[in-house]
């Protein structure tokens, strides 16, 4: 299987060079020329398969430049044994009648993006082993949070490999920060930059395609990568899920086999959703992909409207990993919407950097509103959504699953559609202790992070993850603060002190 960029086609690549390269060299995103394709068979062959195995089939029809012995080896080391808490990797919780949460926060960091990052420096050693890539591979991140820490500790120690994180000073949340800064490892950096996430992902994206910068590695014999989701080899594993999901579904004798489910998924850049998306195009039998966004609505907007339009209000909401105005990820959408027209992709991205707005024909938007439905919520609804599932159902939520949850009921009463419904759960509560704990009507002013976490404890009857609680006291590594025109800086620094 090839893969082509949303921004040339003619700009091909194996599955091992897309996931080492990252991006494009004209900056676009790499894409698999065809699906292949899920039938009714395959999928009931992987109900009674473990996690695993049901990866193994999935990742083995996109990586054809793999064998399966090293697909089997990376899978392994990526899920096998002690790496998550649940064994069964990704867990369906049921809230009754409403809807099953997609509980994917049981890995090593406690976010959804464990699902991805603790897979993709496997797939990238392997893929610069066989590609004969011979140069250090430098990952480049931008963070709105969680994505930072799960690539530091996917990446941390990887022989090859160096890794330099950059998050927006103000944009992530206290127990987010100290998890980043005291990482460990001796080929991690992590730099704070003035500014928002936006801003972190736009001048990553500048490094990445800057010839002076990409000159400038080569004659260190390094080349850089990405881990955001820009690069393929994060979307990838995210499809598994979403097919395990299913499965179990019909193991659990909640649907038959071949009965279509919704997804509803907490919006940020695009890519967890992208990847329902992908496994919907695959034969996964779903119906709508619900789209939820916090206050940041600029998704919401545009599947209404057809318009994208950055130029709003940024705000800071207590569900961060999704405060976010530029979705990468829409641009793969866009490529499909568009029949694979990359120049026309080209031209709406322009118009994005330009003006910051770009609006798609009637047509588009119509097959975009055939799969797509969408919703936001205001802070004071996910805070009332947290309290709602705990004493209703008892389940603890943070506050991203609680924007999906809320953007779900409110489909759900506008639409009258009652199939079932699969909601990702992204992160584990404990993350966002504060906000947590103040939508269930506790006090938390003058505590610090782990007080906050202990009463929610408390309040709850729920533990603090042990990698979570281990925090407290860790020595901070890394304080360094830039403005957003020295990444270069802050990355060359890096570079020479790694
Ligand atoms: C990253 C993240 C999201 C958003 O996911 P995208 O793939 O960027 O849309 C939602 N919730 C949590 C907890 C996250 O870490």
């Amino acid at each position: 299987m090839q893969y082509q960029s949303t921004r040339n086609k003619t700009q091909k690549a194996t599955a091992s060079q897309a996931i080492l390269q990252g991006l494009s060299a004209e900056g676009g995103l790499f894409v698999p020329e065809t699906l292949p394709a899920l039938s009714a068979q395959q999928l009931e062959k992987m109900i009674d398969l473990p996690y695993v195995q049901r990866a193994q089939a999935i990742l083995s029809d996109f990586l054809t430049d793999f064998t399966p012995e090293q697909i089997a080896a990376c899978v392994n080391k990526a899920y096998g044994p002690g790496k998550f808490s649940n064994d069964t990797i990704a867990p369906l919780a049921q809230l009754g009648q409403e809807a099953y949460l997609l509980e994917l926060w049981h890995g090593p960091t406690c976010a959804f993006k464990d699902m991805a990052l603790q897979l993709l420096p496997q797939l990238m050693t392997t893929a610069a082993r066989q590609t004969g890539f011979g140069k250090e591979i430098v990952i480049l991140v931008a963070t709105s949070g969680d994505t930072g820490k799960a690539a530091l500790e996917g990446f941390c120690n990887v022989p090859g490999i160096r890794i330099v994180v950059f998050y927006p000073e103000e944009g992530v949340s206290p127990l987010q920060k100290l998890q980043m800064a005291t990482q460990e490892g001796e080929n991690v950096f992590v730099a704070a930059i003035r500014g928002n996430f936006d801003d972190a992902q736009t001048g990553v994206k500048r490094l990445f395609t800057s010839p002076e910068v990409i000159g400038k590695l080569q004659r260190q014999n390094r080349a850089f990568s990405s881990a955001n989701s820009m690069n393929w080899g994060r979307l990838l594993p995210q499809i598994v899920y979403y097919v395990s999901a299913y499965c179990d579904l019909v193991r659990d004798e909640q649907i038959a086999l071949g009965d279509p489910i919704n997804v509803c998924v907490p919006t940020g850049n695009f890519g967890n959703i992208l990847a329902a998306y992908y496994a919907k195009h695959m034969g996964l039998p779903i119906r709508k992909l619900i789209c939820a966004s916090n206050q940041n609505n600029v998704l919401t907007d545009f599947i209404r409207t057809g318009v994208y339009e950055k130029n709003r209000p940024f705000y800071l909401t207590t569900s961060p990993s999704m405060d976010i105005l530029i979705s990468s990820n829409l641009e793969r959408l866009l490529f499909h919407l568009l029949e694979e027209d990359d120049r026309a992709v080209r031209d709406l991205m322009a118009q994005l950097q330009e003006k910051g707005r770009y609006t798609v024909s009637p047509e588009v938007l119509r097959r975009l509103q055939e799969e797509f439905d969408c919703g936001y919520c205001e802070e004071a609804q996910t805070a009332a959504t947290i309290q709602r599932l705990f004493e209703t159902y008892s389940y603890l939520c943070d506050t991203h699953t609680a924007v999906a949850v809320s953007v779900y009921a409110q489909y759900r009463a506008r639409t009258g559609d009652e199939t079932k419904t699969v909601i990702a759960s992204t992160a584990n509560p404990f993350k966002f202790p504060h906000a947590v704990l103040s939508a269930l009507g506790q006090e938390t002013s003058g505590l610090d992070e782990f007080q906050v976490a202990q009463k929610l404890e408390a309040v709850s009857g729920s533990q603090m993850p042990a990698q979570l609680a281990g925090l407290q006291g860790k020595p901070v590594r890394f304080r360094e603060i830039f403005s957003k025109d020295q990444m270069e800086d802050a990355l060359d620094y890096a570079l020479q002190n790694l």
